[in-house]
């Protein structure tokens, strides 16, 4: 059961990462989560945003970014996509440490994977990248006061 679909789509520059961290924060925090859990949900969105921008537009800024958030009965699933450069190998790309760019950390893809409960990366080179996230929420345990 599909309970609330939002779709937000924004050019490719950097003062638009806050603005996708708001949305994902507004909702984790309609969904009663826990603050450390929104936190996280804004560092997860922060860092798919980034690198759709930063890698996929390689900082090109008249592009365009697509957040979706999808919140069901118990995920909440979160979509960045781009149409920029794509990844030609996904499972390094994914690798702790790993960047193209020496300047990073590489630690992206680190912080998605350990905040989310799944993480699916479906790129193709020359056509874009998509990120696809599942957050599952418990809110069976839900304390009724929230
Ligand atoms: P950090 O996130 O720590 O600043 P980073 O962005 O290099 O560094 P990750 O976010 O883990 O690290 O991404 C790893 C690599 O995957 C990037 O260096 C880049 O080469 C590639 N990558 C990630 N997202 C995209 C994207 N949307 N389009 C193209 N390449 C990407
Ligand atoms: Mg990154």
């Amino acid at each position: 059961m599909k309970v609330n679909q939002l779709v937000l789509t924004f050019s490719s520059v950097a003062e638009n990462v806050g603005i996708a961290r708001m949305l994902v924060a507004s909702v984790g925090a309609q969904l009663d989560l826990p603050l450390n859990d929104i936190e996280e949900l804004k560092v997860t969105v922060s860092e798919a945003v980034s690198n759709a921008i930063i890698h996929g537009y390689r900082g090109e800024s008249g592009r365009l970014v697509l957040l979706e958030l999808e919140i069901n009965k118990e995920t909440l699933k979160i979509t960045v996509s781009d149409e920029g450069c794509g990844i030609p190998d996904v499972e390094q790309a994914m690798q702790p440490a790993f960047s193209t760019d020496p300047e990073r950390m590489g630690l992206g893809f680190v912080f998605m994977q350990s905040f989310m409960d799944e993480l699916e990366v479906d790129s193709t080179v020359n056509q874009g990248t998509t990120v696809t996230m599942v957050k599952y929420l418990d809110r069976s345990t839900a304390s009724p006061s929230h």
